[in-house]
């Protein structure tokens, strides 16, 4: 059974990093408890059984982290959303606003197809940039976003609402103001 109360203790809060202002909710001590990452998996799966998900899609680096031991309970495939140069084969690329400058993410080609049933996974969503660029990249390979699952929110950020406009049903554990 899942405590969020006991999830949300887990994850330390870092005042001012990586720079002065900001509150860093750092989820690295939530996956050192044994206790509060297994319930953190297991409820987030949870959520997603009867859905038929054949892939979850996670982005580099933490969104690996949860989106495999999700995927592994459901028996559904792991698809890396990754920083360029690091997948062999071919990939669609998706550049996104960093707060300075711009990043991408890959996927590969090949990972997804019109018949997946996709839960995108990532630790945490603030402004939603990450995550809206893997959406479009899943969708421009033809596969169905069921879905994007986060451990923590950070609704003031804009995130959740970045992912309506895109028709996406987002869920997370814990949300911090
Ligand atoms: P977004 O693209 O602005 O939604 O930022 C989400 C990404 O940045 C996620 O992949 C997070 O790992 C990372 N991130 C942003 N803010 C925080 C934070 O306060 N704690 C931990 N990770 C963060």
């Amino acid at each position: 059974q899942a405590n969020l109360d006991y999830i949300r203790s887990s994850i330390k809060t870092i005042p001012n990093y990586p720079k002065e202002g900001i509150m860093f909710r750092d989820v690295t001590s939530l996956i050192e408890d044994g206790k509060a990452f297994a319930m953190s998996v297991n409820a987030l799966a949870a959520q997603y059984k009867d859905k038929h998900i054949t892939k979850v899609v996670g982005a580099e680096a933490r969104g690996f982290i949860f989106g495999a031991a999700v995927a592994n309970v459901l028996g559904a495939g792991f698809v890396l959303a990754r920083k360029p140069n690091k997948l062999p084969r071919e990939t669609v690329r998706q550049s996104y606003q960093l707060e300075y400058g711009e990043d991408e993410l890959h996927i590969h080609k090949d990972a997804l197809t019109a018949d997946d049933h996709v839960l995108m996974i990532d630790d945490l969503i603030a402004t939603g940039g990450t995550m809206e660029a893997a959406v479009k990249m899943v969708r421009s390979l033809g596969a169905k976003v069921e879905d994007a699952a986060f451990v923590i929110s950070l609704p003031d950020l804009g995130g959740l609402a970045k992912l309506q406009a895109l028709d996406v049903q987002a869920y997370s554990l814990v949300s911090f103001n």
